[in-house]
């Protein structure tokens, strides 16, 4: 296959953990007789830099012309002053707008090699392999807001709205998903409280009943996840979300396999290229310093393959190496505890030799 990749490197430690996933998708190119060509762009706090604006029209024009685009991280103390006339931050909004991509996807899975990294007790967590579906492009978010006087000083107002549409896709995604996993679909909402939530259920109960019978179905309630998340894990398989809910429970469900380091996302639209990159941010307190772990954004390479090109071979390739690197003991700092450490481009090394195995 020929496929156009973009890389978006962007700030931080966005370059040194993308050119190590490059490394990774040429040897998978190598191996499986693929010809992956790899631009790479400016975005964030260095696209400002260049050219005043996050999100370049160059950068934009090229992502919307590739297979699929593998993003590093934004942002940075450089360009966190509140009075700048635009932030990194706006042209991943923009980029995810620009290419409608409604869905985020997140698998949080707990690595047996790794367990004691985790805040949580290791008999909880083990075996956990959860992929989140969350709304992207909608809801709270997105909704009207403003504010008015009050007689107590103002008043301020967020609208949470969603279409039956919006709520459609998203749920075919998460229900495609889970049928490509265990069979288990779990929507998490606050149906007791919020209209939203009562239109998200009925939605979503009836395009599963009518289109996927044969998914074991669910529903949760938003605070009750909130709890099930850190106390039975390992119960859920594919859960699916509205945008508010979902940003808040992956950051929790983050927590579970114990690194930032080790967790990729996917973003994808209902046609068109997927966006996928490590869920941590620019990490500028080790930014330079060959210090960060680069697994994530390779796992996210791995996810692109299988979600955009459906290179389900190649992506199990590559998450099998990095499974073996770990197992073999090697470790980043961030996830070395006291024990010693590898650089980004050691742990790149050995992850790029296992695959060449
Ligand atoms: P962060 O995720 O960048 O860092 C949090 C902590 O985790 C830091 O101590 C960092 O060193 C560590 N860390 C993160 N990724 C790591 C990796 N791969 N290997 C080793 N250690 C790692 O979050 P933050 O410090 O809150 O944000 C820093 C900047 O990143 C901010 O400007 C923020 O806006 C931006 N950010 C960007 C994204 C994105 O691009 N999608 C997401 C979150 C934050």
């Amino acid at each position: 296959m020929n496929a156009t990749i973009v890389l978006l490197p962007g700030d931080g430690i966005g370059p040194e953990i993308v050119a190590q996933a490059k490394r990774v998708l040429e040897v998978i190119a190598g191996r499986f007789g693929h010809t992956f060509t790899m631009p790479q762009h400016a975005i964030g706090g260095n696209a400002i830099d260049s050219c005043g604006d996050p999100l370049p029209e160059e950068t934009l024009n090229a992502c919307r012309n590739a297979t699929a685009v593998l993003l590093g991280a934004v942002g940075g103390p450089k360009w966190d002053d509140p009075k700048a006339k635009t932030r990194p931050e706006a042209g991943l909004l923009r980029i995810r707008k620009e290419l409608g991509l409604f869905a985020n996807l997140r698998p949080t899975k707990t690595w047996d090699e790794l367990l004691d990294a985790s805040p949580l007790k290791r008999e909880i967590i083990a075996g956990t392999d959860i992929l989140f579906v969350r709304e992207l492009t909608g809801g709270i978010y997105f909704g009207e807001s403003g504010r008015r006087p009050h007689p107590s000083g103002e008043e301020a107002w967020n609208v949470m709205i969603y279409s039956t549409g919006e709520i459609e896709r998203v749920v075919r995604v998460a229900a495609d998903a889970a049928r490509k996993r265990r069979g288990k679909l779990t929507m998490v909402d606050k149906a007791n409280v919020l209209e939203a939530s009562r239109l998200w259920r009925q939605v979503a109960e009836r395009v599963v009943r009518e289109e996927y019978p044969d998914l074991e179905y669910n529903v949760v309630l938003v605070d009750s996840m909130a709890m099930h998340l850190i106390s039975k894990p390992r119960e859920f398989d594919v859960v699916v979300t509205e945008n508010l809910f979902g940003d808040i429970l992956t950051d929790e469900a983050s927590m579970l396999p114990g690194s930032l380091g080790l967790l990729p996302s996917a973003s994808i639209g209902s046609s068109g290229p997927g966006l996928f990159e490590p869920i941590h941010g620019s990490a500028p307190d080790i930014a330079g310093k060959n210090l960060a772990n680069p697994l994530a954004t390779i796992l996210a390479a791995a996810m692109m393959l299988r979600y955009s090109m459906s290179m389900n071979t190649e992506a199990d390739a590559i998450e099998d190496a990095v499974s073996r690197v770990l197992k073999a003991g090697h470790r980043t700092k961030d996830i070395a505890g006291n024990g010693p450490s590898i650089s980004t481009t050691e742990m790149g090394d050995l992850v790029v030799e296992m695959l060449r195995q």
